[in-house]
């Protein structure tokens, strides 16, 4: 459909009364410009925090299917009380959720994948000039349970209904003006990025960037959905991610990102043998378990130690693969390590100029910081420190490649 837009706004953004009638407010002033309005919206403030907790009260391992069903409510308060809020105004409007939206994915529980999007309804309320609130982060899957798509995806909801609406653009709407060079809150002189190329956002998510979920980044640069993450609290432009020329994209690093949802998993005394390493990875591939750096010792009396990190939501799911592995390997014991937070530096100009993982490891070194695991490609550097050091290093590295606010141009302003 052409003349739409599809905006997301946050948990923060609708936290309360007042937000959620500056929210309202925000959509009214659209539509009454003609532009027609598909909004997805999030669990109030720190809701879905809250219905984790209140699970975990109940039983330290709810069902999944179950976590779904509790959880979807959280987005399903909000969608209504907008919806109420524009029709305050006077604005014509429907909420729906994830199912009614439309919005079909697997089968996976807490992590489901969107598969489709049926827009049939979403189609006909948007033609009868009405503002549709769809319910983010949820879905419906092919047995027709509620499903979610994994922390942080209200974003991905919002950039696959942009791609199936054909919106001319998909307006996050967070707590911040944008994108930032680094997490504005913990490195003050943070830079707002004006633009940034998908390919760069995915890997600024992927590493913990929690701006932007990273499927949705994925979903943005396979339907070419240009995306525009802005504040709620101002009309600031923010920051656009699209399609960039590789000349455009010639800074060596655009930023530093750093991830606490990390454990580091340690198998002792693996038998140092063919197909070892194919059995511990593909049961926890089989399980679910995402497993991002990887690394072998040398081999001592033909055993070796196996280390890698997961995401510290799989922590117990891991364990209880890595002990049957363990029995099966007759490998030592298995360790994890909670106290890890993951540091990375992200830019497509890495991969023609040698010796930026020097300076990243070198800023490191004089701030005291021990690297315990590094993995590099060809568009970053992560390393596996303490959590504790994370806030020190993330500053660091960011110092180091020079990429804050100017004091000079400020003065100059
Ligand atoms: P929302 O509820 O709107 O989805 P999130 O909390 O999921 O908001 O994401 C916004 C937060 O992401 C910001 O408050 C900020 O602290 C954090 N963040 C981490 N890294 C960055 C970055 N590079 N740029 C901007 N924000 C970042
Ligand atoms: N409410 C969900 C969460 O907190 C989804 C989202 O905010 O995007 O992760
Ligand atoms: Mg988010």
């Amino acid at each position: 459909m052409s003349n739409l837009i599809v905006q997301k706004y946050g948990g923060t953004s609708v936290a309360t009364a007042e937000r959620l009638h500056a929210v309202a407010e925000r959509i009214a002033r659209k539509r009454s410009e003609g532009v027609g309005v598909a909004a997805v919206v999030s669990a109030r403030g720190d809701m879905t925090d809250e219905l984790i907790r209140q699970a975990h009260e109940i039983t330290d391992r709810p069902p999944r299917r179950e976590m779904d069903m509790l959880l979807a409510t959280g987005e399903q308060i909000s969608v209504a009380l907008l919806a109420m809020a524009l029709d305050r105004r006077g604005v014509p409007a429907i909420s729906l959720t994830g199912a009614q939206g439309g919005i079909r994915t697997d089968q996976v529980h807490t992590k489901a994948r969107i598969r489709a999007v049926e827009p049939k309804r979403l189609i006909r309320e948007l033609e009868a000039g009405k503002v549709v609130i769809v319910a983010g982060f949820q879905g419906m899957n092919e047995v027709e349970d509620i499903t979610t798509l994994g922390r942080g995806g209200s974003d991905t909801t919002a950039v696959a209904l942009a791609a199936a609406l054909g919106a001319d653009v998909c307006e996050i709407f967070t707590d911040v003006d944008g994108v930032y060079t680094a997490d504005p809150r913990v490195v003050p002189n943070a830079r707002l990025l004006p633009r940034v190329s998908y390919g760069e956002m995915l890997e600024l998510a992927s590493l913990g960037a929690a701006v932007l979920q990273p499927r949705a980044v994925e979903v943005a640069a396979q339907h070419k959905v240009r995306v525009e993450v802005r504040s709620s609290f101002n009309h600031n432009p923010g920051t656009v991610v699209e399609e960039m020329e590789p000349m455009e994209q010639d800074v060596v690093v655009v930023g530093v990102t750093h991830d606490r949802n990390v454990a580091k998993v340690t198998l002792r005394r693996v038998p140092d043998q063919p197909g070892v390493a194919h059995r511990i990875f593909s049961a926890l591939a089989e399980g679910g378990v995402n497993v991002d750096v990887i690394v072998q010792t040398t081999s001592q009396q033909e055993v070796t130690d196996m280390i890698f990190s997961i995401n510290r939501d799989d922590r117990v799911h891991a364990l209880e693969i890595m002990e049957r592995v363990r029995g099966e390997l007759d490998a030592g014991p298995v360790e994890t390590d909670e106290g890890v937070a993951k540091v990375s530096i992200v830019g497509a100009g890495m991969v023609s100029n040698p010796g930026v993982a020097a300076r990243m490891f070198g800023a490191l070194a004089r701030e005291g910081v021990n690297i315990q695991v590094i993995s590099t490609s060809e568009i970053k550097v992560s390393c596996l420190i303490a959590e504790e050091e994370v806030e020190r290093a993330v500053r660091a590295v960011h110092d180091e490649f020079e990429l804050g606010e100017d004091p000079e141009m400020e003065r100059r302003e």
